[in-house]
């Protein structure tokens, strides 16, 4: 009766992010009610293995006490400082501090934000003022991957480049471009992985010549393609691409909102290349969901070139009341701490063969056309026909199909459209859970085939 009422309630009042609003009124949602360890619990009772840490976020796993603890004991001291008109707080001073010691060397200053889609939209933001303050005023052509995400706000949408963040919504603008991903299943270099990055340099050098380098802001790529259906260059890909953008000119970003934070292995994915950015953005694993928060971290020269180049304003205007909160920053400090001297961090580096393994041994599935993996992010390509790659007819719905039927055996992953399942479990998966998650997975790809 409880859950009849909470469902009417959330079909009439409750708008739900990236979803057809007609449809969910009919279908209505899963009602979560308690989460432990990898572990949630609905409101029926069910219990679900969490196999995308909610939403590629909660790498800690839930029921952290020590968070718990910070995020109320910075409550009750001081719950809200404002960064404006000359104030701080310890913790978003000590956050600050603690990134720039965390990420690649070329990264000095931190803009602290709400979540991954105001921290590109940030850095867009930043990137433009640093090219009108330093005199560059035609610099204004913004190039990322086809596939790629960058959130779903006003600006950044444009670089994301998947359908349903343009449709209807006015973007991508006129000077934002795409290039190809590094998609190496269905690039014809699948066994050329070098191949593939000479392309990439090659697509990425063209488009910046057509434009005119003088013309080009810069380059926005994810270190790993998340939203786009977990697409894993090959490596040298992230050094290359950082590598072309330095010999062009233009600014060279890595949006590590999804990658970030012990994800993909290392802390920060560019580590794994040695790459060294102009600027970084980052969300999610920084406070682990608990609480939002994201950051754009930016180089010195950046930061100089705002506060001291010929055509700068007064006060550089960007700002919102909620950045650097100090309740996210305590827990931004804590959760880095259980990565860290919690030892989470060296977790997810022993039981990623698990994944791995697990992930290699569905390749043999009759509906699996090819999986990838880095550290603990990964995905199942399913495919009509494995010998041509020949995708499921969408009509078919079978990304939705094999969402309920995980549900129904208690797995929750995420099911893309095009019939790619994205697996992010938590770090703190043990080798049972993985043990858990195949079981469970084996049992839902059966029941489809
Ligand atoms: N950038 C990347 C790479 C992301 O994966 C996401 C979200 O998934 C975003 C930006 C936007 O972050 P948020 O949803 O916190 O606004």
């Amino acid at each position: 009766m409880f859950e009849d009422s909470l469902q009417e309630l959330d079909r009439r009042h409750l708008i739900h992010p990236v979803s057809n609003f007609r449809e969910h009124q009919k279908k209505g949602v899963t009602v979560l009610k308690s989460a432990d360890g990898v572990w949630l619990t609905d409101i029926k009772g069910n219990r679900l293995l969490d196999a995308f840490a909610g939403l590629w976020c909660v790498n800690v796993g839930y029921g952290q006490q020590s968070i718990v603890d910070v995020a109320a004991k910075q409550m009750s001291e001081l719950p809200y400082a404002t960064g404006y008109f000359g104030f701080g707080s310890v913790p978003a001073i000590e956050l600050a501090a603690k990134l720039v010691e965390l990420t690649p060397s070329s990264l000095e200053h931190v803009y602290f934000t709400l979540g991954g889609s105001d921290a590109v939209e940030s850095a867009i933001r930043y990137i433009t003022y640093y090219h009108e303050a330093t005199g560059q005023h035609q610099k204004k052509h913004y190039i990322a991957l086809d596939r790629g995400y960058h959130g779903s706000l006003t600006t950044g949408a444009g670089l994301t480049a998947l359908r349903v963040f343009h449709e209807n919504f006015r973007v991508p603008l006129p000077t934002q471009h795409h290039i190809s991903c590094p998609y190496l299943y269905r690039s014809p270099f699948q066994n050329d992985p070098d191949g593939l990055i000479a392309a990439s340099v090659k697509e990425l050098t063209d488009k910046v010549e057509s434009l005119g380098a003088e013309n080009v802001a810069a380059f926005f790529c994810e270190p790993v393609v998340g939203s786009g259906g977990v697409i894993v260059p090959p490596k040298g890909w992230l050094k290359a691409m950082e590598n072309t953008c330095r010999s062009l000119g233009i600014l060279f970003v890595v949006d590590e909102v999804i990658t970030g934070l012990g994800r993909t292995g290392p802390l920060f994915a560019c580590e794994s290349e040695d790459v060294k950015p102009d600027l970084l953005t980052m969300a999610k694993g920084l406070t682990s969901g608990y609480v939002p928060m994201g950051a754009v971290m930016m180089s010195d020269r950046i930061y100089s070139g705002i506060a001291d180049g010929p055509r700068v304003s007064s006060i550089v205007g960007h700002g919102q009341t909620y950045s650097a909160h100090p309740v996210s920053a305590a827990v931004g400090l804590e959760v880095i701490r259980l990565y860290t001297e919690g030892g989470i961090l060296a977790n997810a580096q022993s039981v990623a063969p698990y994944f791995e393994a697990g992930l290699t041994a569905l390749k043999d599935h009759p509906l699996v056309g090819d999986t990838r993996q880095k550290g603990l992010l990964g995905a199942v390509e399913l495919v009509a026909d494995k010998e041509t790659k020949r995708p499921f007819d969408p009509a078919l719905k079978l990304s939705e199909r094999i969402g309920s039927i995980g549900y129904e055996n208690g797995l929750v992953f995420r099911a893309f459209s095009d019939n790619i399942l994205g697996f992010a479990p938590a770090l703190t998966y043990t080798a049972r859970n993985f043990e858990e998650l195949f079981q469970r997975l084996q049992k839902t790809l059966d029941h489809v085939h």
